[in-house]
């Protein structure tokens, strides 16, 4: 952006946060966005209220006591009259940025009336998923609440980012346009790379459109929206298109992003790990999964607390005594070094040149070319069936 553009900006000031009264409502929930399912506390309130920063006179109050992941926040009462220090979610007094606050309107029963109200959605202290953490995405949950003040909460950043039709790049701009328009357009062009640039699979696949690469955005979240509202689209990339090249979101499969409906469904989940196994686990393999960027608060929270020691004392309590309780070591398999990789490789101070030639006794990245990593999924597979053969089930010989 050129320096004349930028003073063409006009950022809205930001206004103070209010914090929720002692009389706010409160509900609770998870993230409507990713699988790691963080939890947030939810406060309602009208917008002529306010809680007092100071301890006990503001509604963000915990009371939980966390034997699993060793955290106390019995009776706790977050004080305000100080600057919240860095992650101070993590010992009960979570930050509250503009994006969890909406202003909106809702309906009274008691009055009849429809009054205005704030509507804060923090990032739960109490959670043990994400400990008060959370990330980009989910700091904005507050955000996706509709408003009749144009998403503009009071005072703060106006958001116009709301997309309410289809759109397509004419000219070098995106244009609105109809339903029928749109699927006509993307039919059209589908069929077109279908029929011509295919590549034919055997039956009962037949020819798959390889020149599409789609990028499956879906998110399941505590809500659950993400695959039931993308079962058509999926249905068409992965089974009608055939192609090869899909991004879908954090999962290598075509499945349900519920880690309970895989269970249900008979799946092997991708992401089944129970977060105190994988902030205790000796290694950790990250396949294709781009965790950072996909389930955030699993690979900063859980993760980085694992590779980093902090989580040493939690796998003397878990592990049996005498077992070796160290720092956790990192194995990320992808086709490009993400963010996941800079970001695991930063943690552990090392680079990513390092991970990937292994000079690190604790991270390997292991770069794959795309399509690939089946070949290296089955080469590792044969080391370990050939150096430990009493691993294998003998039915499986007799079957093989
Ligand atoms: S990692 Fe982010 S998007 Fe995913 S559940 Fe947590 S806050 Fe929500």
């Amino acid at each position: 952006m050129s320096s004349s553009s930028q003073s063409n900006v006009a950022y809205p000031r930001n206004s103070k946060i209010p914090l929720p009264p002692v009389t706010a409502e409160r509900y609770f929930a998870t993230c409507r966005f990713c699988n790691v399912g963080c939890g947030y506390d939810i406060f309602v309130f009208p917008d002529d209220q306010a809680g007092n920063p100071k301890a006990g006179q503001n509604a963000v109050v915990y009371n939980m006591v966390d034997k699993v992941f060793n955290r106390n926040l019995q009776n706790y009462m977050a004080d305000y009259t100080q600057p919240v220090p860095p992650l101070g979610a993590q010992i009960g007094t979570p930050w509250i940025g503009e994006g969890m606050v909406s202003r909106t309107i809702r309906y009274n029963k008691n009055t009849g009336t429809w009054e205005s109200v704030y509507i804060l959605e923090v990032p739960s202290s109490e959670c043990p998923v994400n400990e008060g953490n959370y990330s980009t995405r989910g700091g904005r949950n507050a955000q996706r609440n509709w408003s009749p003040f144009s998403d503009n909460a009071a005072g703060f950043r106006v958001y116009t980012t709301r997309i309410k039709s289809p759109l397509i790049r004419w000219n070098g701009s995106l244009q609105p346009v109809g339903w029928s328009y749109a699927i006509d357009v993307a039919a059209r062009i589908l069929k077109y790379y279908l029929d011509n640039e295919n590549f034919t699979y055997p039956d009962p696949v037949g020819p798959a459109a390889t020149q599409v690469l789609a990028i499956r955005a879906d998110h399941g979240g505590g809500q659950g929206g993400g695959v039931f509202s993308n079962l058509m689209p999926g249905l068409l990339i992965h089974m009608g298109l055939a192609t090869p090249f899909v991004r879908f979101h954090y999962q290598v499969a075509f499945s349900f992003t519920q880690d309970a409906l895989e269970e249900a469904t008979n799946g092997n989940g991708t992401d089944t790990a129970s977060m105190l196994d994988i902030s205790i686990a000796d290694v950790l393999v990250l396949w294709g999964i781009d965790e950072y960027t996909t389930s955030t608060v699993n690979f900063i929270q859980h993760i980085f607390d694992n590779i980093t020691g902090v989580t040493v004392t939690r796998k003397q309590q878990w592990f049996e005594s005498g077992e070796p309780a160290e720092a956790g070591k990192i194995i990320i398999v992808e086709a490009r070094p993400s963010e996941t990789v800079k970001a695991a490789a930063a943690k552990l101070g090392i680079t990513v040149e390092q991970a990937q030639s292994g000079q690190s006794d604790q991270m390997l990245f292991v770069q794959v070319n795309p399509g690939t990593d089946s070949e290296l999924a089955n080469a590792v597979a044969a080391y370990i069936y050939y150096t430990y053969p009493f691993f294998i089930p003998s039915s499986w010989m007799e079957e093989g």
